[in-house]
């Protein structure tokens, strides 16, 4: 039977001590003992169910932690206070002074600024190159190599990553595979592709609410541990945790990711069809002449859909500012970066999200200055938001 996420998310059986449908928030720093010595265990890992301290483990973060161990199919769960802390503990809990990193080219702006501009520091060297170029991915593997890193679908140009063969490749050379599944949670569940380790912004899809940030890291049970052990543990001892009002509050929104991602996608697709008609330049990975389409279906979960972005090159970044500009006017949605909300955001990548990247390396990547990236929303008529859109493009 196909891997459901959704379903694996439903039939969990998370109560409150009331028999709350939503388990209660456990708002508690820290937690009592009858007796020391299982105050004592607990600080060795060898007492089952106890609760420490909460940058440790938090019931309400456990609550979100497993939902998401669920939807991936790892062991294991933890939630941390944005995504950048879920990536940056998940890195530095497997890199130490003197290794090497393998990473996409093309990620995430701020990941990119932390491989390029803040590992150095620690003496931990990344080699950034096209992740689709699995010969070049080879080639680029040294005796200190530790990691494989990418996204499933790169920010900001969709590229489909091959999962299961960089899997191979990380497995035959003793090398974690981590992978950043923000774009595409339920489409992909890279852990079931062959990834070691998966890791997540919930600020975007997942919560879809941007009420806040968050991020998980999702794992086989020793890896989580490993990064919460209060001796050496990246997590215990850096302190990325997420409050658990937040944990109980994006819970409540995954149970409707389903939902939302399959009108996402479709509206996604809808657009996309549109910009071809009109004979855009554009990328969506749903279309059958987009480079990592067969791949893409080869490991998605086909109820899911595409995914929600979007990207279309307008060339300039006039162009790109003005037609903006004029969307934001038109009511299409917000000029604004960040992802996955009920409204349709627009920004232009290479000023914006992947400003960290510097222009020769955007050139490299093939990242247009007018390329403008689109979350799509929730709408319910997007033959009318495609009317809009039309409009301020005929405008320009
Ligand atoms: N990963 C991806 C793919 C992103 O797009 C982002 C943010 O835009 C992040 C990670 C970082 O997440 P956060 O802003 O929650 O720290």
């Amino acid at each position: 039977m196909k891997f459901d996420p959704a379903t694996n998310i439903q039939k969990l059986k998370q109560f409150g001590e009331f028999g709350d449908v939503n388990p209660s928030v456990t708002d508690s720093a820290t937690f009592t003992f009858m007796q020391a010595k299982t105050m004592t265990d607990t600080f060795h890992g060898d007492a089952e169910g106890c609760f420490l301290y909460s940058r440790h483990w938090n019931p309400s973060n456990k609550y979100l932690a497993d939902a998401l161990a669920a939807m991936e199919g790892t062991e294991m769960g933890w939630v941390t206070g944005s995504g950048m802390g879920a990536i940056t503990t998940a890195i530095l809990g497997i890199c130490k002074a003197g290794d090497h990193i393998i990473s996409s080219m093309t990620t995430y702006g701020g990941t990119y600024a932390f491989m390029q501009n803040w590992l150095p520091r620690f003496n931990i060297e990344v080699t950034f190159l096209n992740i689709t170029d699995l010969e070049a991915v080879k080639k680029a593997i040294k005796p200190n190599t530790k990691m494989i890193y990418t996204e499933t679908m790169t920010n900001p140009l969709l590229q489909i990553s091959d999962v299961p063969e960089l899997a191979k490749i990380a497995k035959s050379n003793q090398l974690k595979l981590v992978v950043d599944n923000t774009f595409t949670p339920m489409i992909f569940a890279p852990a079931q592709l062959g990834a070691d380790v998966v890791v997540y912004s919930l600020t975007k899809f997942v919560n879809g609410k941007n009420d806040c940030v968050a991020g998980a890291i999702c794992a086989d049970s020793e890896f989580i541990n490993s990064l919460i052990d209060v001796n050496s543990g990246t997590a215990m001892l850096l302190g990325p945790v997420l409050d658990p009002y937040r944990s109980s509050s994006i819970l409540k929104n995954l149970h409707t990711l389903h939902i939302r991602m399959k009108q996402h996608s479709h509206n996604a697709m809808y657009l996309a069809q549109k910009f071809k008609e009109v004979g855009l330049k554009f990328y969506y990975p749903g279309m059958p002449d987009f480079k990592g389409h067969d791949l893409m279906k080869s490991m998605m979960h086909p109820d899911f859909g595409f995914g929600g972005m979007i990207a279309i090159d307008m060339e300039t970044s006039e162009k790109a500012n003005k037609l903006m500009e004029l969307m934001e006017l038109e009511d299409v949605g917000y000029l604004a970066v960040s992802l996955g909300y009920f409204k349709t955001l627009f920004s232009n990548s290479g000023k914006s999200t992947s400003s960290e990247v510097p222009e020769d390396i955007q050139k490299v990547m093939g990242l247009s200055e007018g390329l403008v990236r689109f979350s799509v929303g929730l709408d319910h008529d997007i033959e009318s938001s495609w009317q809009r859109i039309n409009k301020c493009l005929q405008a320009l």
